[in-house]
């Protein structure tokens, strides 16, 4: 027989970036990401929220998805923006479904190196634990019973990613609807949704990557030269990055400014004010 092409070598634009936001940080933190590394990843990401907004809808056309979802912080609300974005990812076709939160800021560069590095014959969910142990949930049975079940999940809030492969099988629990019902079911939120769906359905594993961060490490004692290699390498909550740390990712986003289509240029003005 002829031998079978060899899958291309993977690339950024092979990767989908789901961006979860909500009104309330339209401006205080995606204008920061839109000035920084979401103009080097503006084909591949993809921002989700939960309300119309037209200065945004201008800037980022159909990269900008209004979903239904309320704008709140309930389990519901974050669980049917997570769906959206599950469904989003599959529609495009795309081998890779990256998350991250609107206070992450993503190292495309070595994202793509970390991807590079799976097989593509493996089922993939890799991100951060946010806890040292598997969590506990308890599953509905017939007859009013339940079942205790325990499970890794990445923490939304580092990152985490899956292959194709494995969010196909995902899409029974995950797909449309059925990834807020698995989601009330379990009582649990969107993150350890995913978790669940992937290690008590179908028996797979976390992949747990150091490279990935959540704003429950203390980023300070990250070095500021190790910056570089990190796929999401840091997490502000609503403070800003500290001096050193900044400086250091103007100089990681200079470097990395490959093609960027650039609305706000990294050049002419600090996308890392500093708080008064
Ligand atoms: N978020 C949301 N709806 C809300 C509040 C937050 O979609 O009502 C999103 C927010 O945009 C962010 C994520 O949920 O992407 C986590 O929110 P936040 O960083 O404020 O909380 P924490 O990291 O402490 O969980
Ligand atoms: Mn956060």
């Amino acid at each position: 027989s002829p031998p079978s092409p060899r899958p291309s070598e993977l690339q950024l634009h092979d990767v989908f970036i789901a961006v979860k936001t909500t009104q309330a940080f339209h401006h205080s933190r995606l204008e920061l990401l839109l000035n920084t590394w979401v103009s080097r990843t503006r084909e591949q990401t993809f921002i989700f929220t939960d309300s119309p907004d037209e200065v945004l809808q201008e800037r980022l056309g159909s990269h900008l998805v209004v979903t239904n979802c309320s704008a709140e912080h309930s389990h519901p609300a974050l669980s049917c923006k997570m769906a959206a974005e599950f469904d989003a990812f599959l529609a495009s076709g795309l081998r890779w479904f990256c998350h991250v939160d609107d206070d992450n800021y993503l190292n495309p560069r070595a994202l793509l190196k970390l991807l590079k590095t799976f097989p593509q014959t493996r089922d993939v969910y890799v991100g951060r634990p946010s806890l040292n142990r598997p969590i506990h949930a308890s599953e509905p049975q017939p007859h009013n019973r339940t079942r205790l079940v325990q499970f890794w999940f990445a923490t939304g809030g580092a990152g985490f990613c899956i292959n194709r492969k494995l969010a196909l099988k995902m899409a029974p629990w995950a797909s449309g609807s059925h990834f807020m019902d698995t989601s009330a079911l379990i009582r649990l939120p969107d993150d350890c949704t995913v978790g669940y769906i992937v290690e008590c359905k179908l028996g797979g594993h976390l992949q747990s990557c150091p490279l990935f961060h959540s704003h429950l490490e203390t980023l300070q004692l990250l070095e500021a030269a190790q910056l570089p290699e990190q796929a999401r390498c840091l997490c502000w909550q609503d403070g800003s990055p500290t001096p050193p740390v900044r400086r250091e990712l103007l100089l990681l986003s200079d470097r990395t400014a490959g093609a960027r289509w650039s609305h706000g240029s990294l050049g002419t003005h600090d996308p890392f004010p500093t708080r008064a």
